[in-house]
């Protein structure tokens, strides 16, 4: 009965798209392909827990104490030289946001852009915490195919000349959730020139962006922004720690002040003791060494699960072979079902899990595809479970 008060928004007979992603197998043998979490294991806990202790011997109570709507500047300052830096964006601390996680910043965009029914172009397949964002604003979703060298342009421009009222494209332009494809240095330029043209608003969503096995980052899109139509949004939870809660957002203009407007309604400011033990540790430590390290791990937990796929998996599957991140994503023949196969057949069967392609789509209409995370697993648990996945696989392709 409550439920006839609610917001349609929430409208709760559409679950969020967050939820029911990972089932939970309780047996022993069970090996999760589907969870996008970092490697706990690399977690530099030391170091961080001595940055908190230094900002609080630093600060006394001042540090516990109201900071600001836009966050801690010397942090805020570190990340502009960093996207300046690794992303060739030329920016200032004044230009950025401090936000709880990449999620809040996408959550805000979304507040601060979109009416309901608005048009919205995405890629598909999608992160899916986005469509869960950008759903609570009632938008009409267009979808856009990728390609290996990321968004297709051809249909992103048909569309946009089909639907000239899109005013907002939300894209993963490095080693993408879900599919672990990066977007090209000329596509990201003409993506922008697409976007002065007919006039949309990009929403760069960038957390993988420092995991590139054997390259450095490329300019971000926001590097070719001409007419500060580009949100840059980024994380520390993949190469710190994600209970951290730090992302943050690069902004400009109007935009910059309508979503600090929506900041401050929101949660007045993120978490500034947080901020000022991140800061210490930026200052004590070398980020840079430690993405290193980081991106050894999974560089070659990313080796494991390509060979695993070309070893074990029927030849009538493709998939991406990611330069950086954390995913594969595998797509299979439009009559395997990959939802239905977890439920009935892949779990009670084979104890492994992945994410199946519907949650990937605004729509979810697409079933033969999976998303695979290989970032908390060794080489050998991903060949142990790779073979029994490709077991199933092949088992279903054949009927
Ligand atoms: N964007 C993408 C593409 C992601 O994969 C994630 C995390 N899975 C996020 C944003 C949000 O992460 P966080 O809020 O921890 O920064």
């Amino acid at each position: 009965m409550l439920n006839d008060l609610l917001a349609t928004r929430v409208n709760p007979d559409v679950p969020s798209a967050l939820s029911g992603l990972f089932v939970n197998d309780p047996d022993p043998r069970a090996i999760s392909f589907a969870a996008g979490s970092p490697n706990e294991s690399l977690f530099p806990v030391a170091a961080v827990k001595e940055a908190f202790n230094t900002a609080i011997d630093t600060q006394g109570a001042h540090l516990f104490q109201y900071q600001s709507t836009q966050g801690n500047p010397d942090l805020r300052a570190k990340l502009a030289a960093r996207i300046g830096k690794w992303g060739r964006v030329t920016t200032t601390a004044d230009h950025v946001i401090l936000t709880v996680g990449g999620q809040q910043a996408i959550e805000l965009v979304a507040k601060a852009l979109l009416n309901p029914g608005d048009e919205v172009a995405v890629e598909v397949p999608t992160y899916v915490g986005a469509l869960a964002a950008l759903d609570l604003y009632q938008p009409t979703y267009y979808g856009v195919g990728l390609q290996a060298d990321g968004l297709d342009l051809d249909v992103l421009e048909t569309t946009l000349k089909r639907h000239p009222g899109i005013k907002l494209l939300y894209t993963v332009p490095d080693f993408h959730n879900p599919t672990g494809i990066t977007m090209s240095v000329a596509k990201r330029q003409q993506l922008v020139a697409l976007a002065n043209r007919y006039d949309f608003i990009i929403l760069e969503d960038s957390p993988y962006r420092d995991l590139g096995y054997d390259q450095g980052p490329l300019p971000a899109i926001k590097s070719f922004d001409t007419e500060g139509r580009v949100i840059f949004v980024s994380s520390l939870s993949k190469i710190l720690m994600p209970a951290l809660r730090t992302g943050w957002l690069v902004a400009d203009g109007d935009l910059l002040a309508a979503i600090l407007k929506v900041r401050q309604a929101s949660d007045l400011e993120a978490t500034g003791v947080t901020h000022a033990a991140i800061n210490a540790y930026l200052d004590a430590n070398d980020l840079d060494a430690h993405v290193t390290v980081l991106k050894d791990h999974y560089r070659e937990q990313c080796a494991a699960m390509v060979a695993a796929l070309r070893a074990y998996f029927p030849d009538e599957a493709t998939f991406t072979t990611p330069a950086g991140g954390f995913f594969d994503w595998v797509t299979l023949p439009e009559s395997v079902d990959v939802d239905q196969l977890l439920r009935t057949q892949v779990m009670p069967n084979a104890h492994v899990s992945y994410v199946p392609s519907t949650n990937f789509y605004p729509a979810r209409d697409v079933h033969n595809g999976m998303r695979l995370c290989f970032s908390g697993l060794t080489p050998d648990v991903i060949d142990a479970g790779m073979h029994r996945l490709g077991d199933q696989m092949k088992a279903a392709v054949r009927g």
